[in-house]
């Protein structure tokens, strides 16, 4: 077939470039050649350490080994992130991976939680929670459970430029080509207007079929060359700087990230196995970078082993992720702030999507347009996640977030808050990863208490909701008592294979 892909070209080899060469090669690989471009002297972002539980997916799908990929890239255990102070100062609450309870068809635990608070029986939703629980008491285990109601939804905290490093070996030998160079330009071709090479400093070219684009923010060719547009979104999540800086680490892992908000911003503490992450993300219109340094640093709680380094940022997203024969994937794709870690997840998610809609006889507008149509929404879906922790905040200290709570939001999450308020009911969209739970904890979190719950609640008797809510709590608190801590479990399993 004349116009079937045979060689794809991937710009740029951080977290993005390396995820997609090794996922493509062990997918497509013995139909397709792919070489990757980098550049030593333009480097990699080098920043972004918290993930979510898909990775895990990710990593097995391409046959990692667990063990050895939490010693290769120094991989603590995140159950949950822990938001301090955006509510009210002084208050936290944790957005785990788990759920509260057992879930059950029509009714979420919750509603049964939420009856016995009306009735005067006060207790904490996330005290049924076992990922809370696990977090709190700093304990972890790969638990295999036949009941659902133990499960313990996890992701890693890690080096993101050691996971790089690992996928270059991975991608390597399984035969992706990795050739460096600095880029200077494109050519198109003058019909179509597809990207046919890249050519390198030296005057050197690689050419190819296809052009994933993973430089970084600058987007080379999505947009630099193709000149595709972007779609700010700085009206509704107003930090548009960070400051990143590693310290030593703690004598005591927690399996958790911390987010800590503060007047004009929030500050994340992120534990690895060698050393912490850390990093505020401000708004350059209330804070400049020695502010903000100012901020950042006395709140390290152990010593900085580097200098802190500023990225300013543009919320929003490329307005085509896949133009003609280029998709954006990475920083590239657009950028959203990492409250949620989110970033590493759109990266794979892309791939996926990439994959499952792979042309086989060449680049069409359907394929094109169902890419960019899914890529949209789910950009969407994580930008509203993420603004309803602003539009939820109950600080006074400062224009910052008292403009956050008055601005015009997204109907959607509007309407996700009142159904919520109005009834306890939550729904869940189609592409958004973050489901029911996660919106509940958040809005639980941030002071949204539901007003009503579900009629099923009430076919129980009050004794019988009482011990239904004891034993809940019974069950999830089982696994506990035999679970190692956090660090005995990274200590024993990192040694494992
Ligand atoms: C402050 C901050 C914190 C973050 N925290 C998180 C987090 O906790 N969780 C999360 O999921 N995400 C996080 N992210 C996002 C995460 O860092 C990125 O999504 C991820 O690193 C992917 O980056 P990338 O590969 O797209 O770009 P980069 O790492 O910038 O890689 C770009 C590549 O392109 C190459 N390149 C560029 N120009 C040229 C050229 N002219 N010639 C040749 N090669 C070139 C570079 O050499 C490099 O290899 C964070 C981002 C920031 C800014």
């Amino acid at each position: 077939m004349e116009d079937k892909i045979r060689k794809v070209v991937i710009v740029g080899g951080g977290t993005a470039g390396w995820m997609s060469a090794a996922m493509l090669k062990r997918m497509l690989g013995t139909e397709i050649d792919i070489e990757l471009v980098e550049s030593d002297a333009i480097g990699i972002i080098g920043v972004g350490e918290a993930t979510i539980p898909p990775i895990q997916l990710f990593n097995s799908v391409l046959g990692l080994d667990e063990a050895e990929f939490l010693r290769e890239t120094k991989s603590s255990i995140k159950l949950a992130i822990k938001f301090e102070n955006w509510g009210v100062e002084g208050e936290s609450y944790y957005h785990t991976f788990g759920s509260p309870g057992r879930s059950q068809a029509f009714c979420h635990f919750h509603h049964f939680w939420t009856r016995a608070q009306q009735a005067g029986h006060k207790s904490n939703l996330w005290d049924y929670d076992l990922n809370y629980l696990c977090a709190e008491a700093g304990k972890f285990a790969k638990l295999q459970v036949n009941d659902p109601v133990w499960e313990l939804q996890y992701a890693y905290h890690f080096d993101a430029s050691l996971y790089g490093q690992y996928l270059r070996r991975y991608s390597e030998k399984l035969g992706v080509k990795r050739t460096e160079g600095l880029i200077e330009d494109a050519n198109v071709d003058a019909e179509s207007g597809y990207v046919t090479s890249v050519v390198l400093k030296g005057g050197a070219e690689v050419s190819g079929d296809f052009f994933i684009d993973c430089s970084g923010a600058r987007g080379l060719l999505i947009n630099q060359k193709l000149q595709t547009g972007y779609e700010d979104w700085s009206q509704w999540l107003h930090c548009d700087r960070a400051m990143a800086v590693p310290s030593e680490r703690f004598d005591k892992t927690v399996p958790y990230t911390r987010s800590i908000a503060h007047s004009a911003g929030w500050q994340w503490q992120i534990p690895l196995q060698h050393r912490n992450g850390n990093g505020l993300v401000y708004s350059s219109h209330h804070y400049s970078d020695d502010d903000a340094a100012k901020i950042l640093m006395p709140n390290l709680e152990s010593e900085a082993i580097a200098e802190p380094k500023v990225f300013p940022f543009r919320v929003g997203r490329t307005k085509k992720q896949w133009n003609r024969n280029v998709v954006a994937v990475g920083l590239s794709s657009g950028f959203l702030e990492p409250l949620e870690s989110t970033s590493i997840y759109l990266i794979q998610s892309a791939i996926v999507r990439l994959i499952t809609l792979f042309p086989n006889a060449g680049v069409t507008d359907e394929l094109t347009d169902e890419y960019n149509r899914q890529s949209q929404y789910e950009y969407e879906l994580i930008r509203d996640f993420i603004i309803l922790h602003y539009y939820l905040n109950e600080r006074d200290d400062s224009d910052f977030w008292r403009d956050a709570r008055n601005m015009n939001v997204p109907e959607r999450i509007t309407e996700k808050i009142d159904l919520f308020r109005a009834s306890g009911t939550l729904t869940k969209d189609n592409l958004d990863i973050f489901l029911e739970s996660s919106w509940l904890q958040v809005m639980l979190g941030q002071g949204v208490m539901p007003q009503d719950y579900h009629p099923l609640a009430d076919t129980l008797s009050e004794e019988q909701l009482l011990d239904k809510l004891a034993k809940t709590r019974e069950t999830k608190m089982q696994p506990m008592s035999q679970m190692p801590s956090h660090d005995e479990f990274l200590q024993m399993f990192g040694k494992a294979s």
